[in-house]
Formats: structure tokens, sequence, C-alpha cells
């Protein structure tokens, strides 16, 4: 994204046509490029000197953006931060950086406050989260069978099914009643549509189907 010049900043909007005052809005010292908010501006630059001078290397400040980016995103030495990688910092850095931009542009925040700390916050937590996640999910396996309603019940069964999503769709479905004996089945072309909505014809099919003669409803209730 970066490499294109893409985020936007205000010195981008500004290069795209749009009525906006390129200037940095933290600093006010120069035009908002993307190099700038990340680096450059006193505000970052102070924010990544907190970091850990020692692992900024000789040519952290000047080098262009994609070799800042590629060089940084690279570098695995561990850092002082309870042993967690530079890259690892340096990611959270410049979005944790985006993030409190935002928060100057969009909600009057002072750009004085300092953030290295919330940044090493946010990369030992992903570090420590992601190098103990499991590599597997461990999976629960359980047989699933028909189980007959309760007595004088009946029970619908549906499904709908997709060849592409959305695509071509058809469903289909069974009654049966407490012992398990068919009693009605039906299944049709739905059309074109999702996979989601099939199933939700065909369960709208099974009740249509499944719905009782009135004089059943006139039994039920005793009328
Ligand atoms: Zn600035």
């Amino acid at each position: 994204m970066c490499y294109h010049n893409s985020i936007a900043t205000r010195d981008c909007l500004a290069k795209r046509g749009i009525q906006v005052n390129p200037t940095c809005p933290c600093c006010f010292q120069a035009d908002e490029s993307v190099i700038h908010l990340l680096r450059d501006c006193p505000f970052s630059s102070a924010c990544w000197q907190n970091l850990g001078s020692q692992y900024l290397g000789p040519h952290f400040f000047t080098q262009d953006l994609q070799s800042w980016l590629e060089d940084n995103c690279r570098k695995r030495s561990f850092s002082s931060i309870l042993s967690v990688p530079w890259n690892t910092i340096f990611a959270f850095g410049i979005w944790t950086i985006w993030l409190y931009r935002n928060k100057v542009v969009f909600q009057n925040y002072a750009p004085t406050t300092p953030i290295h700390s919330e940044i090493t916050h946010r990369a030992v937590e992903y570090f420590f989260c992601a190098q103990n996640a499991p590599l597997k999910i461990p999976r629960l396996e359980r047989l699933v069978r028909w189980r007959r309603p309760y007595r004088s019940w009946f029970k619908l069964n549906t499904d709908g099914s997709a060849i592409g999503n959305p695509g071509t769709v058809g469903g289909g479905g069974i009654l049966r009643d407490d012992s398990g004996i068919w009693v009605k089945g039906f299944a049709r072309n739905i059309g074109t549509t999702t996979s989601f909505l099939a199933e939700l014809w065909a369960l709208r099919d099974g009740l249509i189907v499944s719905r009782p003669p009135n004089h059943c409803f006139r039994n039920r209730f005793g009328c």
C-alpha cells in the first residue's frame, strides 16, 4: 500500500486534487507525506528514538520509503523489549503512529503524547500470543444421527444445495412421524440464488408441505 503512496495522508489527498491543506497536522512544519508521517515528523522520530535508537541503524532516517519499510520489516534481531523481534515492534510502530495521527485529526488528540509504550505493549502482546497459539485447533468428533421426535409429533428435515454461490440451487426435505416412518417428501429446483437462501427456500417449502389440513387444527384444540 505504501509503495503506491495510497495512504490517505494530506499530501497524498492534495496530489489527487482533493481540496485539503497538505501540511502535517501534528507538527505543521512540512507537508504530510507518508514518510513524513511515519518517520520524519518530530513526533514520529521521537517515538522511534524512544523505542530503541540502537536498533535503528545508520540509515534509518535517510532511506527512501520503500527501502525503509523493507529493511525494518526484515530485521529479526531481538530488541531489548522482552526479546521481541525488531520487525514486530516496527510493524506495530507504523500502525500505531497512523492510528494516533487519525486521533489527532479526527478526535483532537494532542500531538505531543508519547506513544512508544503503547507500541511496545501492542507488540509484546501480539508476539507472545502468536508464539503460544496452538498450531492446530483440536477437533472434537461427534456422532450425528437422526433422532425421533416426541410421541405424536412429526419431524421435518430440510436441506438446500448450490452449485456455485450464488449459483444454481435446489432444495428438498422429508417429514417423518415419531417412529421414523416417512410421511411426506419433496424436492425441487429453486433457481439461481445463494446457498444460504437455498436453505431458507427449502425450509419454507417444508413448512408448506407439512401444514396439516384444517381439521387437524380443530382436533388438536378440541374444537
Ligand atoms: Zn509532522
